[in-house]
């Protein structure tokens, strides 16, 4: 089968079978990783590794700290202004989507969290232009979120914030192509699209960003108590950082974030193609925002909805269903998502549309 979820989404094949064989028995230690303690020297080398090879994969400056947190993406959108909204009490936040929607809600919790540019209106089918955002050079940062996953709404460009910090929510795109990581004050992504398991985050922050917090953020929240204790201030998910590990060590086996990239944009252009050309199911994103890793369709007659969705996954085409708040499809075609996997849902598609068209 072939799992289009858009998180948790597939894992690499390869990974999941190195974490099966090792799973009861890690390298002959007669026990699982899983059981062993994060203050062991084990424990501790796998995790540095994981670091590691993170930082050789994006190539990430050594003044940005790498963190492995918890509470997945969502717990970011309190700590961003818990730690950094903490100057001039302001940040400005982009709404292309439902993610930087939610952000920009929960920011407000915090201090004075102002829209510097909305997309609702056109039901966030674009991304606004640079001249297009209301930037303010007091704020505190700038947040937005580069790969919209309900939406499939990405940005062709990274916005210019001047000397403000960028702050990105990356969830859903981050290691699908390269990236300037001295662009932003700070990235951080949900491990559960390219990355691993859900309930782990990673967060790359640069360093001056970090002891800005509030004083009543939680010790938990505080990147530079996280940064600080190497990301072990507590017991960490050690089994997630493990599997993000061994996803590392598979894209770099497969020639790192340049070679997975170009396999990426074969695989959008392939299925954008075959929708746009299809007659029968359409795309709503602008061309130029169109996602690499999310891709939403509707059918013709959205009455199909149902025996498309029937009958995809008797074919063994999972999870195609878009977002419960949007309707339609969506195919998140993530890293893990092979080349033939495309092939196999365009084939569906197709005949799927011959059959009902
Ligand atoms: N941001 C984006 C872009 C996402 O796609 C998601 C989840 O899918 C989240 C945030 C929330 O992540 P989590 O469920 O890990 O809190």
């Amino acid at each position: 089968a072939f799992n289009f979820c858009a998180g948790p989404a597939a894992l690499p094949t390869p990974v999941l079978e190195k974490a099966g064989l090792e799973l009861a028995d890690w390298h002959g230690k007669g026990l699982s990783i899983m059981e062993m303690s994060h203050r062991s020297a084990d424990v501790v080398a796998v995790c540095d590794k994981a670091e590691q090879d993170l930082r050789d994969l994006m190539a990430i400056p050594d003044n940005y700290k790498v963190l492995f947190m918890q509470g997945g993406a969502s717990s970011q959108f309190s700590m961003i202004p818990l730690n950094l909204m903490t100057g001039s009490g302001k940040a400005d936040y982009i709404v292309t989507g439902q993610w930087s929607k939610k952000a920009w809600q929960e920011a407000k919790r915090y201090g004075n969290a102002v829209v510097a540019a909305s997309t609702e209106s056109n039901n966030f089918s674009s991304a606004p232009s640079q001249a297009e955002l209301v930037l303010s050079p007091d704020a505190d940062y700038v947040h937005y979120c580069p790969n919209e996953t309900i939406g499939g709404v990405a940005f062709d460009y990274i916005p210019d914030t001047g000397d403000v910090p960028l702050v990105a929510d990356f969830s859903s795109v981050l290691l699908a192509e390269p990236l300037d990581v001295s662009r932003f004050g700070m990235i951080y992504a949900g491990a559960q699209k390219n990355i691993g398991p859900a309930g782990l985050c990673v967060v790359i922050i640069r360093e001056d960003l970090l002891g800005k917090a509030q004083a009543c953020t939680p010790t938990m929240f505080d990147y530079k108590v996280c940064a600080d204790n190497a990301s072990m201030y507590n017991t960490p998910p050690t089994y997630s950082w493990y599997l993000a590990g061994l996803v590392f060590e598979w894209l770099k086996d497969l020639g790192g974030v340049d070679a997975i990239a170009e396999i990426n944009h074969r695989k959008a252009k392939r299925l954008y193609d075959y929708i746009d050309n299809s007659g029968f199911y359409a795309n709503p994103v602008a061309i130029a925002n169109r996602s690499i890793m999310n891709v939403p369709f509707t059918l013709a007659d959205s009455k199909l909805d149902k025996l498309f969705l029937q009958e995809s996954e008797a074919a063994g085409l999972l999870n195609l269903a878009g977002h419960r708040s949007v309707g339609g499809m969506r195919a998140s075609i993530y890293n893990a998502v092979p080349e033939e996997a495309v092939t196999a849902l365009i084939d569906f598609m197709a005949d799927f549309a011959r059959r009902n068209g």
